[in-house]
């Protein structure tokens, strides 16, 4: 396996799990399990005693490894700089030998069949994928300076698409040149990935990359940060090599000539970093600057925040699988107490697996009175002339 060497060399201190404060518990898995073998370090000892044939494939063992939402924690916070880099890498290539032996929850093969034979994990037709951008009269991709990716969550998700709605409205109404590929888009294939499944990963990696070089793409907008992650990061290894950026990055080069106009009636933001732009990018002051040029907004940082920000459960494939589960004690619950506690009125968010995660998780807190999960492009458009 891949980065076995370093399951030998972790001792399980333990500080992997932890924010830099030590003072909670960052990891979503054991955050909400409190069992050792789902921290980072457990996972690694447990993959240790698999490779050695001392514990069986078990159905506990597969969903201890695909409930880690790859958010990145452990990379930021394992206390040995020579291999903190591939602590997460050693977790996803042990469900990628997962994954080879064919022994993964059947949550997660209907997930890699859907991907399969969809495109998506929604079971949705392709051929409705432009759909979110019904009315807003959009053009095709045919040259713009832009292509702006939905990816699956923003095409087929009900929070997803207003999300979408919401940052191609502003790209539009701020003169962005930008097209989408509608139908022709497929899956980004960050989660797949993620999970461990590299050659259905390659396979769409490979098909949207033809796609975006048939059209003659150079620029990409993503929506979510997952498929920024993806096209950014992994795309060049098969040659797919484009500039990139998440949606937030534009707003921010957009505002960057002083205050917006608008609104300026105080309001009390907070804002919750998403994995994929902070931990796994490292871009933490972006989506601060959009808040920072917005008339009227003060900024309230929870105490866990850009390196230290807790996932809000939905990486790693946990938004479609859900192996984390619910209950008082899953992070995005967590968080949004976190959220509440700064008072603020609005709980600022860059994903729209975020979004979801979070809206579901304060109905579920019924702080639905207290706390509003909106997007930096729903909060710019609302504080907007
Ligand atoms: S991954 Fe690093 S911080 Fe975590 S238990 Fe192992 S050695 Fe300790
Ligand atoms: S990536 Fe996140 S969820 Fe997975 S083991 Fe590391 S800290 Fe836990």
């Amino acid at each position: 396996m891949e980065h076995a060497e370093i399951l030998h060399r972790c001792f399980r201190c333990g500080y992997c799990k932890l924010p830099g404060s030590y003072q909670d518990l960052n990891c979503p898995s054991y955050l909400q399990y409190r069992f050792e073998t789902y921290s980072p370090g457990g996972r690694m000892w447990l993959l240790r005693a698999w490779l050695d044939e001392e514990i069986p494939t078990s159905a506990r063992l597969q969903e201890i490894l695909f409930s880690c939402t790859a958010c990145g924690n452990c990379v930021e916070h394992c206390v040995f700089p020579k291999f903190k880099a591939d602590v997460l890498n050693a977790i996803t290539a042990g469900r990628g030998e997962l994954v080879n032996e064919g022994s993964v929850p059947r949550r997660v093969s209907d997930f890699f069949k859907a991907i399969h034979l969809y495109g998506n994990p929604y079971k949705l037709p392709e051929a409705d994928r432009g759909a979110w951008a019904k009315g807003l009269g959009l053009e095709p991709y045919r040259g713009q300076e832009y292509l702006f990716f939905a990816g699956c969550a923003g095409s087929y998700d009900e929070r997803g698409r207003k999300m979408a709605r919401a940052v191609a409205g502003l790209l539009q109404d701020r003169g962005v040149s930008f097209g989408i590929l509608g139908a022709l888009e497929r899956c980004d294939g960050n989660e797949v990935r993620a999970m461990g499944e590299a050659g259905l990963f390659e396979e769409i990696a490979r098909h949207n990359i033809a796609k975006f070089l048939d059209a003659g793409v150079v620029k990409i907008i993503t929506l979510s940060p997952h498929a920024y992650h993806a096209i950014r990061n992994y795309y060049p290894r098969f040659n797919g090599i484009f500039q990139v950026l998440h949606y937030s990055q534009v707003l921010a080069r957009m505002m960057s000539k002083g205050k917006d106009q608008g609104a300026d009636t105080p309001l009390t933001v907070t804002f919750h970093d998403p994995c994929y732009l902070g931990r796994h990018n490292q871009d933490y002051l972006t989506p601060r600057m959009v808040l920072a040029a917005l008339p009227g907004v003060e900024l309230a940082e929870m105490d866990r925040a850009r390196v230290d920000a807790l996932c809000c459960g939905g990486g790693g494939g946990n938004f479609f699988t859900d192996l984390l589960g619910s209950g008082p004690d899953s992070s995005s619950r967590v968080r949004v107490r976190e959220a509440a506690a700064t008072g603020a009125q609005v709980l600022a968010v860059a994903c729209p697996k975020c979004a979801k995660m979070l809206e579901d998780a304060v109905k579920a807190e019924a702080l639905e009175s207290a706390l509003r999960v909106m997007d930096l492009a729903e909060l710019v458009q609302a504080r907007s002339v």
